[in-house]
């Protein structure tokens, strides 16, 4: 997928998560090997919008995520998305939160999109 790649950076230089220093996608899948920096995406596509080749790299990176176990955060919001529909627990606060904003509290997920979410 990544064969023609020209190793021309342009990737790096953009990745929000490889400008503030932490470990990106970009800067390891050089390296194909299994690195858990592919899960510091922001999923901001700027890497795939500037590559010169026009690769496919939102695609290469979510075949690396596969490759890789989540990190718990990331797993504990999957887990809360299946059984919930959303990624957070609903915990008091935020609805009132909501409340000091005007906005109605949260209500339970359609069943219905929950079994779509299990599959
Ligand atoms: S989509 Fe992910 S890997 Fe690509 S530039 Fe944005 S943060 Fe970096
Ligand atoms: S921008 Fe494209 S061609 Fe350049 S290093 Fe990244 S993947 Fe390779």
């Amino acid at each position: 997928m990544l064969a023609d790649c020209l190793h021309c950076g342009a990737c790096r230089r953009v990745c929000p998560v490889q400008r503030l220093g932490r470990a990106s996608f970009p800067g390891s899948w050089e390296k194909d090997e299994p690195n858990p920096a592919v899960w510091n995406c922001t999923n901001c596509w700027l890497c795939q919008e500037n590559c010169p080749q026009g690769l496919d790299l939102w695609q290469a990176k979510a075949l690396a995520q596969r490759q890789q176990p989540p990190p718990p955060g990331i797993a504990r919001s999957v887990a809360n998305l299946r059984n919930t529909g959303l990624s957070l627990p609903v915990i008091p606060e935020i609805n009132e939160n909501r409340q000091e904003y005007e906005l109605s509290p949260l209500k339970p997920v359609n069943p219905q999109i929950l079994s779509l979410l299990a599959r």
